[in-house]
């Protein structure tokens, strides 16, 4: 194209968090460039709009960089991003375009009205007030170099924080029941791989809940072998023995109960009911006719449920993507792709993904921030 044709400086393909933030950035009054911002829906963000629930979670107040990092897949490659344009950074953006935040436990960062569309209007002033021409239901089908395709190395890209479906068909009962205090181990071969701990929920299909999600890419590629197991310890806080006697001092003081409705006070009366299953122990048995040995039982399945992953959610469950575009091809300091001049990438595309609680977001905006810087 010659020079006098060329209406934009820079094209930015596709309008969430991430292509939002660097096409704000490049056509900032810093910048000035002419930038057009191509989506293929009829509008922009929609995962930004369902984000948190409806609340957006934008970021998450660990301003170590050392230790937000570890909250990623990959995270070294982001410690630049995070150095230029952090969470503390990213709360005072939204304050600079008018929307305040606060921080909630866990260290997630919110929007103060509880309103992601209110966090997406702003943006859309933004872009406005920069003069981002904004393309709608236009889908961006190739890029081209001088009849060549740009050639970048893809990670194979798998769904990451989906929910987990187990084999066991008792989970189907338990739809609804959130426990919050958990700690989940998964296991190869009996030998454990990796723990997380926090909240679960069960579904009609197996798990899902925050700690659940993060675990949920790891798993899936642990899935390719045979042999994976996941095991919850209800009660992480207490050990066999501090468990042993709090069951103990119960059988005690309620001799005439049903261990049924003594484990519903320990934990949800429909669970109480499947781990008696597990345990093979009759759920009407009277508390002081119960043996040691299936005390000791009970103690070991509170501490100890293991279940069978089947698989994980697809993508359209997913809330983020692991893997993306190689990061071995692209310059951590700018988002510059290594191999072809002038192509930028931000966001969910390149081979990083981070936990719930703000991470992902906050990884959009830093990498769309510095890709922007053009
Ligand atoms: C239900 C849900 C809840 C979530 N909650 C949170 C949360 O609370 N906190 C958090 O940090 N993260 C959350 N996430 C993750 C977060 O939303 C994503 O990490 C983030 O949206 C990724 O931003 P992105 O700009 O990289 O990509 P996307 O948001 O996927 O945006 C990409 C855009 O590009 C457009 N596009 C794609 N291909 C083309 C093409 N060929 N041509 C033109 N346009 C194209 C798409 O239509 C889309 O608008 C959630 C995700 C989901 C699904």
């Amino acid at each position: 194209m010659a020079k006098e044709d060329t209406k934009f400086d820079v094209a930015v393909i596709g309008g969430g968090p991430a292509g939002i933030m660097a096409a704000i950035q490049a056509a900032s009054p810093e910048h000035g460039r002419r930038v057009v911002l191509i989506e293929k829906n009829s509008s922009l963000a929609k995962k930004l709009l369902l984000s948190g629930g409806g609340r957006c979670n934008l970021s998450n107040a660990e301003f170590n960089l050392r230790k937000i990092i570890m909250g990623y897949n990959n995270g070294e490659f982001l410690f630049h991003a995070f150095s230029v344009f952090g969470p503390k950074k990213i709360i005072e953006f939204f304050e600079k375009i008018g929307v305040k935040t606060k921080t909630e436990k866990n260290k997630k960062i919110f929007p103060v009205n509880n309103n992601a569309e209110e966090v997406l209007e702003a943006l859309k002033i933004y872009l406005d007030k920069n003069n981002v021409t904004v393309l709608f239901s236009s889908e961006v089908k190739d890029v081209i170099k001088k009849g060549k395709k740009l050639g970048h190395t893809i990670i194979k890209p798998m769904p990451a924080l989906a929910p987990i479906k187990l084999k066991e068909k008792w989970v189907a009962n338990l739809q609804g029941i959130s426990l919050k205090d958990v700690k989940i181990n998964v296991l190869y071969n009996g030998k454990k791989q990796f723990s997380e701990s926090g909240e679960i929920i069960f579904t009609h299909f197996g798990i899902s809940g925050p700690s659940v999600l993060d675990i949920s890419s790891r798993v899936g590629k642990l899935l390719e072998k045979k042999g994976i197991k996941i095991s919850f310890d209800l009660f992480p806080n207490l050990n066999h023995e501090e468990l042993k006697k709090e069951l103990e001092e119960y059988l005690k003081g309620y001799p005439k109960k049903t261990i049924k409705n003594i484990l519903s006070d320990f934990t949800a009366e429909k669970l109480a009911e499947v781990l008696l299953d597990i345990a093979e122990i009759n759920k009407n048995k009277i508390a002081n006719s119960i043996p040691k040995i299936e005390r000791g039982t009970v103690i070991k399945v509170l501490k100890n449920i293991e279940v069978t992953p089947e698989t994980i959610l697809g993508f359209n469950e997913a809330k983020t993507t692991n893997g993306g575009i190689s990061l071995k091809e692209i310059d951590s300091k700018t988002m510059k792709s290594k191999i072809i001049d002038n192509l930028f990438f931000a966001g969910e595309i390149i081979d990083v993904d981070g936990k719930t609680g703000g991470f992902n977001l906050q990884m959009c905006w830093s990498t769309g921030y510095l890709a922007g810087q053009i």
